[in-house]
């Protein structure tokens, strides 16, 4: 049976020859043959040569997702079996499948599974997708993911804005087996972290921040360490399990404040403070009553969705530096992260310099780092590299 086929423009196939898993709807010439929404489709250039296989998604703006070049691999569940076991063979490689953790099982791009994300809190999976084929694919995939790890449950939630961008019906569901009946609780080095599964941020937890938390607590003996956009209260509680003296976090999240402040209880600690707020006011209060703090974190929501916010985002990220620098007292560190894939390294390290211009203050950067090796980035996809986490000190 011959696939549809998806013809590029002439001089656009490069990108996807060098294993670019997103086709534009600007790159695509023509759909030759009967393809619906979600079909498998053979992407080929101007001239007719294969490029790669993929799913094809009309109403998207990325209208075909690839994720073979091999021209005899059918997408198909042995497809999707082989790669989701390569998948969990690196999170077992890397010692990440201890049954009282939670790693990231699927890194969608990263794993060569673009669209897909899945999450592993203990007995746990919490399975997030962001592409209409995938989506038409989830109970084959989740089918393979019940067999091989043998999960107490699956949940499939939807993040809205994806949802209506691909076209998808916004599903929150236990797509197999049954939830817990209140949160569960996983270990990160040492403290117990409560995740909220259905309810919870992004899939219930930040796993990719998993080992920056626990590097900058490192920085924190003896000092107070401010968390602005603290969520669970991570970077705070590694903090005080490090020798902070204590800490303060911010987040406009009453929900997530709640959390943190339990996750502070469940493991012994006394010295934290949540204030719920705006970031940017509740730092101005912070700077006008004239506080310091040794280690200050800054861990935003995603400024950029993509190349055409990035002027806006970069003015968003210089005011809270301009605010966090202020706030660091002398050779104390400011740890600056971001999660936009469009805001490289060199554009974070290029706003530093600004803002050090700007307050006539040194800083030096200590360590540049990126997410969990749970969350890899693949190099044909640059865009998978979104979490950079810059420590800096401050003279
Ligand atoms: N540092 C956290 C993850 C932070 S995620 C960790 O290690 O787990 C970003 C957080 O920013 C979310 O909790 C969200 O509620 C919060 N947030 C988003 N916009 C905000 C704003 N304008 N002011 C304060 N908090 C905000």
């Amino acid at each position: 049976m011959s696939l549809p086929k998806v013809i590029l423009q002439k001089g656009k196939a490069k990108p996807f020859f060098s294993r670019h898993p997103w086709v534009f709807a600007g790159a695509v010439d023509r759909i030759e043959g009967d393809a619906k929404p979600g079909d498998e489709v053979e992407l080929l250039s101007t001239v007719g040569n294969f490029v790669a296989r993929g799913f094809l998604n009309p109403n998207s703006k990325i209208r075909v997702r690839l994720y073979s070049w091999n021209e005899n691999q059918l997408l198909d569940e042995s497809f999707f079996r082989n790669r989701l076991e390569k998948a969990i063979q690196l999170r077992e490689t890397l010692g990440l499948m201890d049954p009282e953790g939670g790693c990231r099982l699927i890194f969608s791009e990263g794993d060569g599974l673009s669209g897909l994300s899945v999450d592993r809190y203990g007995d746990y999976l919490v399975m997030q997708v962001s592409a209409l084929g995938i989506f038409q694919r989830r109970e084959m995939i989740a089918g393979i993911l019940q067999n091989r790890l043998k999960p107490k449950g699956i949940f499939f939630r939807t993040d809205k804005t994806m949802a209506k961008l691909e076209g998808f019906e916004a599903l929150d569901e236990w797509i197999f087996g049954d939830g817990p009946s209140g949160n569960i609780c996983i270990q990160e080095y040492g403290l117990q972290f409560q995740i909220q599964l259905a309810s919870g941020q992004k899939t219930g937890y930040y796993l990719d921040q998993r080992d920056n938390r626990v590097q900058v607590a490192k920085l924190a003996r003896g000092k107070r360490l401010l968390d602005v956009f603290c969520y669970a209260g991570g970077f705070s509680l590694h903090a005080m399990n490090h020798g902070a003296l204590a800490t303060v976090g911010i987040d406009q999240s009453q929900q997530a404040l709640e959390l943190a402040a339990s996750n502070a209880c469940l493991n012994h600690f006394s010295n934290c403070q949540w204030i719920q707020g705006e970031a940017f006011d509740e730092m101005d209060k912070l700077v006008e009553s004239g506080e310091k703090f040794g280690v200050v974190v800054l861990d935003p929501p995603r400024f950029a969705r993509n190349r055409n916010d990035v002027k806006d985002a970069l003015r968003g990220y210089r005011r809270l530096h301009m605010q966090g620098l202020k706030l660091v007292e002398d050779g104390g560190y400011l740890v600056s992260c971001c999660c936009s894939g469009a805001i490289n390294m060199d554009m974070m390290e290029e706003l530093l310099a600004q803002v050090a211009t700007d307050q006539k203050r040194d800083i030096q950067v200590i360590e540049k780092r990126g997410p969990s090796g749970d969350h890899p980035v693949s190099v044909s996809c640059l865009e998978s590299h979104y979490l950079k986490c810059l420590i800096t000190r401050v003279l």
